[in-house]
This record gives structure tokens, sequence and C-alpha cells, in this order.
């Protein structure tokens, strides 16, 4: 018998609670083959996910925007369906994503970042990972619209989750580009850094892409070599969080460190240094003595965090 437990139904995942993972459409990705977006965009009750440069087009009152428009409301709002993108299905019914060229002056609706979003948390969960997965399969359109084999003009297919060439046959998938986030830890102490672009006092995890031909594990440990000078071990896995921005996928992580003496890489980080378990704590309920604070909920650094200040890993 495995030593391994697994937890109890029903599984609530620490990435669960991470901004942009309450997506629950049903994918249909076995069902993709042939599909076409335009075909399912004309089914009754089909919901549409719509966005600019800007942002998610959000309707009505800003307190409680509705993100999901109608086929006559994309259609009034200029939205692009001949190019719309099937994202899944909602108990059968179809939601869609597509791009608005440019929104009118006098259009009922404005549009609002994907981060405010999350962070505001306006909208309801499943609403705000769809928009999450929507608008990464728009932005990976809008970045790969020549085949990267021969270079000709590439088709969308498959609903929109492939781009293929007519030129060469290549067939091209969107992509999801890992990125390690990571919390080093030493008993009762860990290490948390400062981008020059942080607001006032806001301390994070340390985070960085996972190279090719990488672990994840070896992406952790060379990451904090690299931003912060210091050796780790071993590396445990807690919790995952979809990054739309425009493709990631961040991955938390707990290193146990091996060596302490930290050095700051001066062109990321502003600072980087080690934080005793319990002024954590002070700094999620935002009463550091120093003023020093977390990201929002909305972040999986957060929750990496809160982890570690609750005592519930390593
Ligand atoms: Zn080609």
């Amino acid at each position: 018998m495995s030593s391994r437990s697994f937890p109890q139904f029903p599984v609530v995942d620490a990435s669960s609670r991470t901004g942009f993972a309450g997506n629950r459409l049903d994918r249909i990705a076995e069902a993709r083959t042939g599909l076409s977006a335009a075909e399912v965009a004309a089914r009754p009750g089909a919901g549409f996910y719509l966005f600019t440069d800007d942002g998610a087009v959000l309707s009505g009152p800003e307190a409680a925007p509705v993100a999901l428009h109608d086929r006559a409301a994309a259609e009034y709002l200029g939205a692009a369906l001949d190019q719309a993108i099937v994202l899944g299905f909602d108990d059968g019914v179809p939601r869609l994503a597509a791009r608005i060229p440019g929104l009118s002056d006098g259009a009922a609706a404005w549009t609002r970042d994907l981060r405010s979003l999350a962070v505001d948390g306006t909208l309801a969960p499943h609403d705000l990972g769809a928009i999450a997965q929507a608008r990464s399969l728009i932005s990976w359109h809008d970045r790969h619209g020549f085949c990267a084999n021969c270079g000709q003009k590439s088709m969308p297919s498959h609903g929109g989750y492939r781009r293929d060439c007519p030129a060469c046959g290549t067939q091209h998938f969107p992509r999801t580009d890992p990125v390690v986030i990571m919390l080093a830890v030493d008993g009762d102490r860990c290490v948390l850094g400062r981008q020059y672009r942080f607001a006032p006092g806001v301390y994070s995890c340390l985070a960085g892409f996972v190279e090719p031909g990488e672990t994840l594990e070896d992406a952790v440990r060379r990451e904090l070599y690299e931003e912060a000078g210091i050796r780790t071990g071993a590396v445990t896995y807690h919790a995952s969080q979809p990054w739309p921005f425009p493709s990631s996928l961040m991955i938390g992580c707990f290193a146990e460190a091996t060596s302490f003496d930290l050095v700051r890489e001066v062109e990321e980080l502003e600072d980087v240094r080690w934080f005793e378990r319990a002024e954590l704590s002070a700094m999620l309920a935002k009463t550091h003595p120093d003023g020093f604070l977390v990201p929002p909920a909305m972040a999986i650094a957060h929750h990496l965090i809160k982890a570690y200040a609750d005592g519930g890993v390593v």
C-alpha cells in the first residue's frame, strides 16, 4: 500500500484559491476536430467574452459588471465573430471569445484590464477563469498569424484551438509558458524580494520562466541562486495559477534553503531579505510595523506566503 495519502473528496486544491482559477467550462478537447467556431457561435444561447486591446469588455454597473454577452450584444458592439474561438460549454451552452477591433464611444460597454478585475473581485470566479482562458487564446492568435515553419499565413481551425499552415501543413497549438514562483525557507524564516515596479512596501516570492530542458525543481533552484544568491535543496509543489499575461502557468513551490547569505540580482530586484514567519502574518494582516505588505489574494504568491505563515507546510 502506498504511503502517499490523498485528500478526501470534495478536493479543494490550493490552486483553486488563486485568481483566474475558477474556470468551469467543459473544454470538449476531444471533440474539437473539425469544429467550426462560426457554427458554434450561431447555436442558441451562445455567450461571448469580448476583448479590446485594453482588456475585457464589460457592461452593466461597475460594481457588478456583466462579462458574458449574447450574440445580439456581441454583434451590436462590433465583435469579430468570424474569428471567434470556442472556449467550451457551460451546462451544454457554448461559450466563445471574440475581439472587438474598437469600442465606439456610444456603446453601452466599457473595458477593464484583467489584473484589476482579479484584484477587485467584482466578477464571479467562473467568469474570471473563462476570461483568462479567452485572453490567452486571443493573444496567441494575434501573435501567431504566420507559420513558424515556412512563414506563410496560417489559418485557425479546431474551433480556434489550432492554427494550420496551408502551405506546408504544419499544425500550431496554443502555448502555455511555465513559470516557477517559490518561497525559499529556512525553519521559521523565508526569502522575499521586491521588484522596482512594486507598490511601496510590497514584498513577494521570487519567480522566473522555466527554461527548455529543465525540471521544475531545477528551475526553482536556479532562479533562487540567480536572483537571491542562495542554494536550495528539496523542492515541493504547492499550487498553480493560470496567468493570462499573456499565457503563463505559475507553478508555486517551496524550497529548502541550504545556504543563507543573500546576494541580490540588482537588475530585477530592489531588495531581497529574510522575513520571520511571524512577520508574514503581520504583512498579511497589513499590520507590519514597517509597513511591509504581500501581494493581494488573487496572486499565488499570497497563498504561498499564507500557507507558510499558517505553518501548514514545511
Ligand atoms: Zn508553413
